[in-house]
């Protein structure tokens, strides 16, 4: 570790928690479920952003609500062929995806997964000792923003369109908010040499 870089309380790691549908590939239209590799459909510079996020040292998670599950409009073999295809495009661009978590439940089921509640967040956060408070939820849905916020995260929204939808912080694509961390990082110029006048 070089010593520029802030050490976390008790060695904890920091995340990035994606959701996928709208921020890593392209949402199908409503009531629609990628449930084919063929249907998965990385949206434009998304591998780019991840890439910043390791070298800001940051854990990829992804947390997906799939209740085409529950709605017998997929299997569970059909979501994992689909997130394989997503692993094999990370791998293959020399990236990796720390955690995948989702939820197969429908609404009705009242589950503690399926966002907005935190569950999936948390159940990551323990597994892979993450600390909450230098993290962020990033999605395309109100019910992501509220699950950021009720796991205690900060919540980033994706959207083309003005209203935050409670987020913490909103962009335009996962890209511009991996530029944002990328610029608000202290950089070795500081560190190195402060010019005076
Ligand atoms: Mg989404
Ligand atoms: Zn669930």
């Amino acid at each position: 570790m070089s010593s520029g870089e802030r050490k976390n309380p008790g060695g904890q790691r920091k995340a990035v928690f994606l959701d996928r549908d709208g921020v890593i590939n392209k949402k199908l239209p409503e009531d629609q479920y990628v449930s084919r590799p063929a249907e998965f459909e990385l949206l434009p510079e998304v591998l780019e952003a991840v890439g910043i996020f390791h070298n800001l040292g940051f854990a990829i998670v992804v947390v997906t609500n799939q209740r085409g599950i529950a709605r017998g409009m997929m299997t569970f073999d059909d979501l994992d062929a689909v997130h394989k295809f997503m692993k094999t495009l990370f791998k293959d661009a020399g990236l990796r995806i720390d955690g995948l978590y989702y939820c197969p439940h429908d609404k009705t089921d009242y589950c503690y997964c399926r966002k907005p509640s935190p569950g999936m967040i948390l159940e990551a956060a323990k597994d892979l000792n993450i600390d909450l408070n230098s993290s962020f939820m990033v999605g395309d849905s109100e019910s992501d923003m509220k699950a950021g916020r009720n796991a205690g995260v900060r919540s980033v929204l994706i959207s083309p369109l003005p209203d935050p939808m409670g987020a913490d912080l909103v962009f335009r694509s996962l890209f511009a908010f991996a530029e944002f961390l990328q610029d608000r990082q202290p950089t070795r110029k500081n560190n190195l040499g402060k010019r005076k006048g």
